[in-house]
Parts: C-alpha cells; sequence; structure tokens
C-alpha cells in the first residue's frame, strides 16, 4: 500500500472534488429565472401566516398555553393541595394554604406561578383533583421586569366560561383508564369529612373515626367503578 500518495487525497491535486459545470449552469441564468418563478407561483398559492399582532392565532383546544386558575361561581377551584407545585418540574408554582368557614374548607390565601419558570409541560394540569388549573390558550406573554413575570392568584383567575374548550378537552381526551374518579364533579369540590359522611359521629375515638373514614371510602370506590 502506497502510504504516501493515497488514492483519495483531497489535498492531492490530482483529486477531482468539483463537478464539470454546463455552459448554462456556469452562468446561473437559468437557475435564477427558476427562483423568481417559484417566488412568482407562491404570491398566489394560500397564506398560512397573519399579520402578528394585528391578527392573533386562535390556537385549538389541545394547546398549551399560559397555566391558569379556573374560577367557578365566582371563588377559585383550587383548594390548595399542593400537588401542581410538587409536580412542577422547574419549581414554577407557589402557594399558601388558608381555611374558610364555605364547605369547601381550604383555599390557597396565595397562589402565584414564576412564568420565567414555567415550561408549559401541562403536569400542574395532569395532576390537579379539581381541574383547578389549566392550560389555557394564551401565548401572548410580555413582561417588563423579573417581578411582573411572577402571575399572583387575581392575574391566574380566569372564570372557567372562557376556559369551556379546554375543560370540554380535558374531559374526553384525560386519562380515561381512571373513569369518573379523574373528572371533575362539583360534589368532589366540598373538601368535608361531615359533608361527604352521612353516618359522622363525633362522639367516636379518633381511632375509631378514622377506622370509620376508611370503610366508608372504601365502599364508596369499589361502588363507584364502572364495570
Ligand atoms: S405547565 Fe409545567 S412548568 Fe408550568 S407551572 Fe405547570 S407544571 Fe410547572
Ligand atoms: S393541584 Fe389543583 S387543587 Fe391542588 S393546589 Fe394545585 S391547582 Fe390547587
Amino acid at each position: 500500500m502506497n502510504l504516501e500518495k493515497p488514492a483519495a487525497n483531497p489535498i492531492n491535486e490530482a483529486y477531482q472534488r468539483e463537478r464539470k459545470l454546463s455552459f448554462l449552469e456556469k452562468i446561473y441564468l437559468p437557475e435564477i429565472f427558476k427562483g423568481l418563478l417559484y417566488t412568482f407561483k407562491q404570491m398566489f398559492a394560500p397564506k398560512f401566516t397573519l399579520n402578528y399582532p394585528e391578527e392573533k392565532w386562535d390556537p385549538p383546544s389541545i394547546f398549551r398555553g399560559r397555566p391558569v386558575l379556573v374560577e367557578d361561581d365566582g371563588q377559585e377551584r383550587c383548594v390548595a393541595c399542593g400537588l401542581c407545585a410538587r409536580a412542577c418540574p422547574p419549581l414554577a408554582i407557589s402557594m399558601q394554604a388558608s381555611e374558610s368557614e364555605d364547605p369547601k374548607e381550604r383555599y390557597p390565601e396565595k397562589f402565584e406561578i414564576n412564568m420565567l419558570r414555567c415550561i408549559y409541560c401541562g403536569f400542574c394540569e395532569e395532576v390537579c383533583p379539581e381541574e383547578a388549573i389549566v392550560m389555557s390558550k394564551d401565548y401572548d406573554i410580555v413582561f417588563e421586569s423579573r417581578e411582573d413575570a411572577v402571575y399572583d392568584k387575581e392575574r391566574l383567575l380566569v372564570p372557567k366560561e372562557d376556559l369551556s374548550e379546554r375543560l370540554e378537552y380535558l374531559k374526553e381526551y384525560r386519562n380515561n383508564q381512571f373513569g369518573q374518579f379523574w373528572d371533575f364533579k362539583q360534589d368532589n369540590n366540598i373538601h368535608s369529612v361531615r359533608d361527604r359522611d352521612t353516618d359522622w359521629n363525633t362522639g367516636l375515638s379518633l381511632v375509631n373515626l378514622l377506622e370509620q373514614q376508611k370503610r366508608n371510602d372504601a365502599s364508596r370506590a369499589s361502588s363507584n367503578w364502572k364495570v
């Protein structure tokens, strides 16, 4: 083997790297006219672009935009369970739970999402047992400072009527294997053991109360399964 003069050595002057061009290819004119013809044809093709921001795109309900809190009958559905904050990969959600007099008993006194951290993954929506946080169609988000990017409860709350498309989408496609356990029901938003248990007996000891609660939960779950 001749190591001093390899057959396909690009450094070797004898190696032809460029193909031979014809006369027409050398003057480039046919290729320029081909390009102009293609551009001319595109002027009459259907348009897929929008004059943003004058014209806004209306995304389909599968779209995952800014996460928002669902406002139901003037108050948030959220019961401040903390699951969404736990599931959020970049730790964008923070909240402070508080107790209230109404039957729901718990609500988020503070609820914040740092939109500089949010990666629009939708995990918060997936884990929420109350359908209280959903991905909206809002993609048009602008901040003027880091503080401005932290959305508080007032900015996050959106009436459920404005989120109906996404809520319908979730009803149809979300984790169907869990059946009705994962469908939002107004009754489930009442988080009071007293309201849920018809045979609540405050005379029982704590241990007996917990045992009774376990029995109630077990019987309720088995009666809810769809066969
Ligand atoms: S969409 Fe993802 S990153 Fe954004 S708040 Fe929800 S869980 Fe966190
Ligand atoms: S998972 Fe749902 S109910 Fe629980 S804190 Fe988050 S938004 Fe509220």
